[in-house]
């Protein structure tokens, strides 16, 4: 057994230093950014949000959402074929990645697409990213699509990273037990504040040439900055973007002190509403990592992303970042002991 004894962080656990600014106004900071792929070799050019690949966020409605935007969508792993290859012909698919998990069906699914259609960008997804397994799917995958940007994860620590890197992703993602709808913590004990992990895992990326993608944990817009801020590349959403038209799911309206209330089920992809739906339950050797919630539905995303790069931009005039890149060589992270617990929304 062994302690770590030095601090971890969470979003919450900082606040970031004012410094001095020569930017005179919110529309001199550049959000968007461009990143060369280190295994792909290509170059993209964007607003590094990417919504996740659960259910109700990762659609093809959030994906023409986000396009307009020029931010990311990773679409989740349930449609079929035919209405992918239709998708990655549209527009919205040069910032969508493609989503694959590890059975053999979703392999079979990329390749029955591919045969159709160029499939740029691949996003492979397992909530444990520790397993020899993976480390060998995603050399696979990277030797089958020499030329697609290729996204792994999750992962927490720095020398699993840069494995991943070495194995031929190009961006890895970072977070464990982090997500809004998350109950591996409570669950298992296992997981890492996300900043820390943040923090750690890109500076072991960059080293390499590689990126990173902060993956949960974002409840306000200033917690997007703390993770740029942190040296995240990009960063994935999925309770700040539930709630909105473009997700999946009924709106359901209420009557409460005569005031009508309207809210969407928002839920974990290992949660039992997500085991049910797709696998017919929970199986009876483990147990579901994640939780349903309603959340308050909010109309289009495109007003909250307004804020959300609202916020970026401002907190870039707070610290004299013209752009994404020196939004983290211009951070100094304050340590906090209590602050204020605010949900967005
Ligand atoms: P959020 O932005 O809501 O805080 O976090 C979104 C992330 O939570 C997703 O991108 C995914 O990595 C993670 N996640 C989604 N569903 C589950 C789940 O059921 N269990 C766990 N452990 N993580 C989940």
């Amino acid at each position: 057994m062994h302690i770590e004894t030095d601090i971890k962080l969470d979003f919450r656990d900082v606040l970031i230093r004012p410094k001095r600014s020569v930017l005179t106004s919110r529309s001199e900071a550049n959000i968007e950014r461009t990143f060369r792929f280190l295994h792909a070799g290509t170059e993209w050019t964007g607003f590094p949000l990417i919504a996740s690949n659960m259910d109700t966020i990762g659609t093809f409605e959030m994906a023409a959402a986000l396009s307009k935007v020029k931010a990311m969508v990773a679409l989740h792993k349930y449609y079929p074929a035919e209405h992918l290859v239709d998708f990655f012909r549209s527009e919205a698919s040069r910032n969508a990645f493609f989503t694959v998990g590890s059975s053999s069906a979703d392999w079979e699914k990329l390749a029955a697409v591919k045969a159709e259609v160029a499939v740029p960008m691949i996003s492979i997804d397992v909530a444990n990213g520790y397993t020899e397994q993976f480390l060998d799917a995603v050399a696979r995958l990277r030797s089958e699509n020499p030329k697609a940007v290729i996204m792994a994860g999750t992962v927490v620590t720095a020398e699993m990273t840069e494995a991943l890197i070495l194995a031929g992703a190009d961006i890895v993602r970072i977070g464990i037990g982090s997500g809004s709808v998350c109950t591996t913590r409570d669950l298992t004990g296992v997981g890492f504040p996300q900043l820390s992990a943040v923090i750690e895992c890109a500076d072991a990326a960059h080293g390499l040439k590689g990126q990173v993608c902060s993956d949960g944990g974002c409840v306000v817009p200033g917690d997007i900055v703390k993770a740029i801020g942190g040296g995240a590349d990009f960063v994935m959403l999925g309770g700040m973007l539930a709630g909105h038209t473009e997700c999946a799911g009924e709106v359901v309206h209420e009557l409460v002190d005569g005031q009508q209330i309207s809210k969407m089920v928002f839920y974990g992809m290992s949660s039992e509403t997500a085991m049910k739906k797709y696998h017919g339950g929970v199986a009876n050797y483990r147990a579901a990592e994640g939780k349903t919630v309603t959340v308050p539905f909010r109309g289009e995303v495109r007003e909250t992303l307004t804020t959300i790069a609202g916020g970026l931009r401002s907190a870039m005039t707070y610290i004299g970042a013209e752009n994404l890149k020196e939004v983290t060589k211009r951070t100094t992270f304050v340590l906090v002991t209590a602050q204020r617990n605010t949900v967005y929304g």
